[in-house]
């Protein structure tokens, strides 16, 4: 480096820097430099400057800055949004749609290629966050005397395809029975169902697995419940296979059922501190059937919500999301018999479907609590995720599994997830079962939302088993339910199997599969 002259520098202080002639004459060198760069040249020239003090000052900025630049990327990095933004990122540059699951390899890899390149890339994400679109309503019901022949392509045009139930309307409901493997014969099971849970209804709006104590039925069917007290659960299940079928209090046959069953509902809950807890009197006496109570009634909540808009019931439904949320083991990330109790996988089924109720609702759900529902299932898992236990300890049962792959697919799991793959091949070699209601209702959704030869398979068994065991008009007042078949079904009787075939029947419509969507849109 040259060295200063100090004559120049004291000239340049004495002379200021103008635009006149005068300054135009000034050496270029001298007319560039500020007063500040000055100052500083002519205390380097004095000696002023302390070399040591001025690098000891530097690198204790430097450090200071480094440490906040640290913390606030600690802070960034634990906010929830950074993880979704990450593997939004993630996701634009792999091309994958799975923002809450880490991606492992499974093997055989060559399943995993033939899974990439045979199925479409759907975004399941997308479908999840753009939930609040509203529900167009046209229900005109089905006449289940009518044979379907035809899709109606004016039903699926008027599909919202952001919102799950928007399959229910009478117009769409056609078509997708059409389209999804139903036929006449199972929406005339549908119809008959709920005539007969309309039969068995009680003044109060509400229901009861004790179905014979109904004035009109005196025990006339047979095959009632055991759980007495568990008149939330036996409401909302009700009023799940009526929403199912785009039922509401303002839209199709069954409109004062509906308005006066939700009402029971409103009515039966309880506010409290922590959400509008809907166990009812299980509460008391922590019955283990408490939160498949709260869950089964908060869905309903949700459903009737996003296919109404009622803003009462909205409140109450996010007030019930609430509790759930309010209730969920942090440890475990799940849901049991009591709030905060590590969890087993048929309650968190429960809850989980509530939640993705509330979302599809546009209800506020929280993305931790989504996560910690993931950690649950990443504890009960086995085969790499592609089977479910009830509790840690147990082994992998079919109505564990399909419980699990049901949550997975609304965690964000796609098609090319290998591991999910498997649990459905899984399934499919199980195929329905004849005595267990439970595992035929969660599994039917799975393969539904699967599509392909697979739900093909397991639809012409499960739709037909169903046709032929249900009671028929020979049968009297028992004509439109189903006899228990199941290991739990002794609890729930005869209105927790017509309710669990009803809703499986219903499984054309009731949600809008998740991966074949592109198949149900009308080009013009
Ligand atoms: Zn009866």
């Amino acid at each position: 480096m040259a060295p200063v002259n100090s004559d120049s520098i004291e000239q340049v202080e004495s002379e200021p820097v103008t635009d006149s002639p005068a300054a135009e004459s000034l050496p270029r060198r001298r007319r560039r430099l500020s007063p500040s760069v000055l100052e500083t040249v002519r205390r380097l020239q004095d000696r002023k400057v302390d070399w040591k003090r001025w690098l000891s000052t530097t690198a204790l900025s430097a450090l200071v800055h480094a440490i906040v630049l640290f913390v606030c990327a600690l802070v960034v990095i634990q906010h929830p949004d950074f993880e979704e933004l990450v593997s939004s990122i993630v996701r634009m540059e792999n091309g994958r749609d799975d923002p809450l699951v880490e991606q492992v390899e499974i093997t055989p890899d060559n399943l995993l290629d033939e899974v990439q390149e045979s199925q479409p890339v759907m975004n399941v994400s997308e479908v999840l966050a753009n939930s609040q679109s509203p529900v167009a309503l046209n229900i005109n019901d089905l006449d289940p005397t009518v044979m379907i022949d035809e899709t109606s392509l004016e039903g699926l045009a008027k599909l919202d395809f952001s919102n799950e139930t928007s399959g229910r309307t009478a117009a769409a409901r056609a078509a997708m029975v059409k389209k999804f493997g139903g036929n006449s014969a199972s929406e005339a099971a549908v119809a008959s169902g709920l005539k007969w849970l309309a039969a068995h209804q009680f003044e109060d709006g509400g229901w009861s697995f004790d179905h014979g104590a109904h004035p009109d039925c005196n025990g006339e069917c047979n095959q009632p419940g055991t759980m007495t007290e568990c008149r939330i659960a036996a409401t909302g299940l009700a009023l799940l296979a009526y929403l199912g079928g785009g039922h509401t209090p303002t839209e199709g046959n069954y409109q004062r059922q509906v308005k006066s069953g939700l009402e029971f509902l409103v009515k039966s809950g309880k506010l409290t501190s922590g959400g509008f807890d809907l166990r009812g009197e299980l509460a008391s006496n922590h019955g283990h059937a408490a939160f498949y109570s709260h869950g089964i009634a908060t869905i309903a909540l949700c459903e009737a919500y996003a296919l109404t808009h009622d803003e009462t019931l909205k409140a109450r439904a996010q007030a019930a999301i609430n509790f759930i949320l309010a209730s969920q083991d942090f440890r475990s990330g799940g849901w049991r018999y009591q709030p905060q109790e590590a969890g087993d996988t048929s309650v968190v089924g429960w809850q989980m479907m509530a939640l993705q109720s509330g979302r599809n609702a546009g209800l506020q759900v929280p993305f931790q609590s989504i996560k910690m529902v993931e950690r649950y299932l990443n504890s009960k898992q086995s085969n790499r995720g592609s089977q479910y236990a009830y509790l840690e300890a147990d082994q992998p049962t079919p109505p564990m599994t399909a419980v699990g792959l049901l949550c997975r697919m609304y965690l964000g799991w796609n098609q090319r997830e290998a591991r999910l793959r498997l649990g459905v091949l899984y399934l499919d070699g199980q195929k329905p079962s004849r005595n267990n209601m439970y595992y035929n209702y969660y599994a039917t959704q799975v393969l539904h939302h699967w599509g392909g030869e697979e739900w093909t398979r397991w639809n012409n068994v499960m739709r037909d088993q169903l046709i032929q065991t249900q009671r028929t008009e020979k049968d009297g007042h028992l004509a439109g339910s189903w006899d228990i078949a199941d290991p739990h079904g002794s609890s729930g009787g005869r209105l927790y199997m017509t309710c669990l075939a009803v809703m499986t029947l219903e499984v054309y419509y009731r949600h809008l599969p998740l991966y074949q969507r592109d198949k149900l849109k009308v080009e013009y």
